[in-house]
Order: C-alpha cells, then sequence, then structure tokens
C-alpha cells in the first residue's frame, strides 16, 4: 500500500448527471458493470460480469471522469494508473508494481484499477521490445484472466486510450466490453457550459449559451471546460494590482459574451 500510495484515490463522487451526453453508454454500464459490482450474488455464471472495459475515443472527452463515476456508484474503491509516470519511475519494476496492484485492489474489493493511456504500458508487439516489457504485459494478462475465471472477484480493469489501434491484440481482447467515447454533441456542449458558468456571476441569456454550444463545434468536453474557465478569469483579469488586493468577491463584474468571444480566440 505504502507504493501504491499514489494511486489510490479518494475523489469527490462523480454522478451520472456531472457526465453531458453518453447517454447510451451510461445504460450500459449501469446493467454491465455497476449493477454487478454491487450485487455480485445476482451476476453469476453467464451473467458474469467483464473484467476488462476499455474506453477509447478523442482526448478530454470524459473518460477518466467515465471511470470515477462508475467507481462513485459502485462505491468501489479507485485505483488510478498513469503508464507515462509510472514506467518512468519503475523502470524494471513495473512488472512488481502490477502484481502489487492488483494484490492491494483485491484487498480492497469492490474495486478498480483505472489504467490512463493503456496503449502506452501494453502496447502491440514492436520486435524491439526489452525483456521487463514483456514481463509486464505477461504479468498484466496473467491478473486480468485471474479476474475474468473467479466468479467471486469485484474487481474491473478499465482502460482508457486515444489509440485503441496501438494496443496489443492479446490485451485488446481480454477488454471484453469496449466503448468508444465520442466528442460532445452540441447539447452536451450545453450542458457542460450551463454547469460551469452556474459557479461564477454571469449576464449570458438563453440563447447566448446555445450560440456558444453551436460556436465550439469540434471542441471535446475538456475543450469546453477550459473555454468557460479562460471566460471566467476575465473579470480578475481586467482589474489593476490595487483593485485585486481590495476588491469583495460580490463586487466583480458579471462574465459576459464578449468575454466568451475573447475566451473562444484563446481556446
Ligand atoms: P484524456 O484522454 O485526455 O485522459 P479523458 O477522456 O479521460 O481525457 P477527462 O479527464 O474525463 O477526459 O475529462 C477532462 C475534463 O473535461 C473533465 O474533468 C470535465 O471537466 C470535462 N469533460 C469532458 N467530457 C465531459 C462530459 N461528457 N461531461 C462533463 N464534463 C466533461
Amino acid at each position: 500500500e505504502q507504493i501504491l500510495g499514489e494511486s489510490m484515490h479518494d475523489f469527490k463522487p462523480v454522478a451520472w448527471e456531472d457526465i453531458a451526453g453518453l447517454e447510451s453508454a451510461k445504460s450500459t454500464f449501469l446493467e454491465a458493470i455497476i449493477m454487478p459490482l454491487r450485487r455480485p450474488d445476482l451476476f453469476t455464471g453467464v451473467r458474469c460480469p467483464p473484467r476488462g472495459v476499455l474506453l477509447f475515443g478523442p482526448p478530454g472527452t470524459g473518460k477518466t471522469l467515465i471511470a470515477k463515476s462508475i467507481a462513485s456508484q459502485a462505491k468501489a474503491k479507485f485505483f488510478s494508473i498513469n503508464p507515462s509516470s509510472l514506467t518512468s519511475k519503475w523502470v524494471g519494476e513495473a512488472e512488481k508494481l502490477v502484481k502489487t496492484l492488483f494484490a492491494v485492489a483485491a484487498a480492497h474489493q469492490p474495486a478498480i484499477i483505472f489504467i490512463d493511456e493503456v496503449d502506452s504500458l501494453l502496447s502491440k508487439r514492436s520486435g524491439n521490445e526489452n525483456e521487463s516489457t514483456l514481463r509486464l504485459k505477461n504479468e498484466f494478462l496473467i491478473h486480468l484472466d485471474g479476474a475474468a475465471s473467479n466468479e467471486e472477484t469485484r474487481l474491473l480493469v478499465i482502460g482508457a486510450t486515444n489509440r485503441p489501434q496501438e494496443l496489443d491484440e492479446a490485451v485488446r481482447r481480454r477488454f471484453v466490453r469496449r466503448l468508444y467515447v465520442p466528442l460532445p454533441t452540441k447539447e452536451a456542449r450545453q450542458k457542460i457550459i450551463e454547469k460551469i458558468i452556474r459557479q461564477v456571476k454571469h449576464n449570458l441569456d438563453d440563447f447566448e449559451i446555445h450560440q456558444l454550444s453551436e460556436f465550439t463545434d469540434g471542441y471535446s468536453g475538456a475543450d469546453v471546460d477550459s473555454l468557460c474557465r479562460y471566460a471566467s478569469m476575465a473579470p480578475l483579469r481586467a482589474l489593476t494590482p490595487n483593485q485585486m488586493e481590495t476588491i469583495e468577491s460580490h463586487q466583480l463584474p458579471a462574465v459576459t459574451m464578449d468575454d466568451f468571444k475573447q475566451a473562444l480566440r484563446v481556446i
């Protein structure tokens, strides 16, 4: 547990409503993943749930958010691994880390192991792989197979990737459920905008918010989030250092559509 300290997350619970759009993904997950983690006694035999789920799609579309929401609803412990920090820090030790990770997760069931950028950890065999990478992959497969063959296990591995084609074929097969997480629709973008700007004083009307959802065609959820944050900073950006020291928060001017238009040029 000491080794994994950084990877064990206690985070603010994420509700389904916090995720804009992705309605069909939500219902799939409720039936296939969340209920089985909550009521393993009902989901046995042919009803036994998958132990590996792959979320793929463009960056910033809410894959991490979905994984956290599944953990929140299943009341599962959440272990998050980011391979880019992991492999540099644990050169040659990553295989041991995988073993430890599964052991600790098993001790904290129900548990979810979330591997962001899973392709970089478990990529296709490129021919020039060193032995430690191969051992790491094999270790991972052993544990995933172990979880899949044990009906009692309440362990789920969620992998996220922007490049599913880079994933090792053997690994991909283990992620039995694969779900494409697309860029948000106009309606989803509007929901994200509404949710974020609710937190600040603004004078945008419904028509302007609707316009913003149209102007942001092609933006990911993370992009829309950045846009709103950038625009929300405008009233603070306009202050002199002196005003910044003395102004009360209720005296700040409202965020305007012009602030958003300016933000659209930047983000
Ligand atoms: P990456 O592939 O870059 O790791 P990701 O797909 O895991 O990205 P998240 O980290 O889940 O994306 O999303 C980044 C941020 O974007 C979230 O914290 C959230 O603020 C916002 N966001 C993205 N998609 C949605 C969505 N569907 N609903 C609400 N917020 C969203």
